[in-house]
């Protein structure tokens, strides 16, 4: 296969995310003779992109901020102008976002989180499916396909795999009208600083067992020790103890932490789909029995009210 990948950087005014960087790496993994060509939308200047073989910026008024339909719009023109073996974005909200209007305007098929992708007639591809409890092995017949790959499946340290150098960056103006951008942002409210819960190295997260607003009060004193960011279970967003911006799982947030510490968290499917990725886990739990605790690498079997104040408290003891 020679015609191009094209991989859509997802970047928020030139700020490449992480995450992005998965989508070279399934692009380089599962179609390793297609050149990838990273396409950034917006921007006076595209932000450096490593592991790609070119890089498309392309450039139009309605592209300076995230529009999603403007954005779909613009990808669907280069694509129908550069003729390319497959379009590919990393499953993060934007991605599949722009890569569903892509796929509205080619009148494509679109899969979103796969996991495995085999070029073909048809392609074969395996994707999660039910927030990561299913996997699905299927066939896409398109004439274009248009595929977001799962994140933390593959690591964007792989995107560096051809050595740096020298990539070419060609300009593509699509034609776009004055109403091209139907959602535009208009406005940014900072929620985190610092440390953020998808990006965070440990994160310390509370369920049910914390039995309310003010007993997260130890949870993130243990986080700032630790420099973790709080994460929750969706009880806890139902209760309104905490912002559904701090929920894990299904229908919160997915982390891949090297430490997830689960404070008064049963373990339901739900919550574990969200942060199945992580590397250890350490649970805290009165239950012995709770999927949580069977399922953790590290488990403290007692009453968290007890236990993390008293971790807190040893480790302000040692630093002191
Ligand atoms: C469609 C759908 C989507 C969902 N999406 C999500 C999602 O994104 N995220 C999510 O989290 N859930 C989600 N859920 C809900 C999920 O099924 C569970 O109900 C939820 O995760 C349970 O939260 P919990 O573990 O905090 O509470 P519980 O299941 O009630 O568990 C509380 C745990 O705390 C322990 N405990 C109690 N007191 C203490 C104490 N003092 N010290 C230590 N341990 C204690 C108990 O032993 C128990 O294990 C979803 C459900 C559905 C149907």
């Amino acid at each position: 296969m020679t015609d191009p990948v094209l991989v859509l950087i997802d970047h928020d005014r030139g700020t490449v995310g992480d995450e992005t960087r998965q989508a070279l790496a399934f692009s380089r993994a599962c179609l390793p003779h297609a050149p990838v060509a990273a396409v950034v939308i917006g921007g006076a200047v595209p932000p450096t992109v490593s592991g790609a073989d070119a890089i498309w910026h392309v450039r139009h008024v309605e592209l300076d901020d995230y529009a999603p339909e403007a954005w779909g719009d613009a990808l669907h023109q280069l694509a129908a102008a550069v003729s390319p073996s497959a379009i590919v974005a990393t499953g993060t909200e934007r991605g599949n976002e722009v890569l569903a209007h892509v796929a509205a305007i080619a009148d494509e098929p679109f899969a979103a989180n796969v996991l495995l992708a085999t070029p073909g007639s048809p392609w074969r591809i395996r994707r999660a499916r039910w927030g990561g409890s299913l996997l699905e092995d299927a066939t896409v017949s398109a004439q274009l396909p248009i595929l977001s790959c799962a994140l933390h499946v593959y690591s964007g340290d792989l995107a560096n795999a051809p050595a740096a150098r020298e990539v070419s960056v060609a300009e593509f103006v699509p034609t776009l009208g004055p109403g091209a951008a139907r959602t535009r942002v208009v406005d940014r409210v900072q929620i985190a600083e610092g440390i953020t819960l998808t990006t965070a190295p440990v994160v310390v997260s509370g369920g049910r067992g914390v039995g309310s607003e003010e007993g997260f009060a130890a949870i993130e004193a243990l986080a700032e020790l630790l420099g973790a960011a709080v994460g929750c279970s969706r009880v806890v967003t139902n209760q309104g103890w905490r912002p559904h911006a701090d929920q894990v799982g299904q229908t919160g947030k997915r982390v891949a932490p090297d430490l997830y510490i689960a404070c008064g968290i049963s373990g339901a499917i739900q919550h574990w789909v969200g942060m199945q990725a992580a590397k250890h886990v350490l649970a805290i739990n009165t239950d012995p029995n709770a999927p949580m605790v069977t399922k953790a690498d590290y488990a403290v079997i007692g009453d968290l009210h007890e236990i993390v104040p008293a971790i807190v408290e040893e480790l302000r003891r040692r630093r002191a």
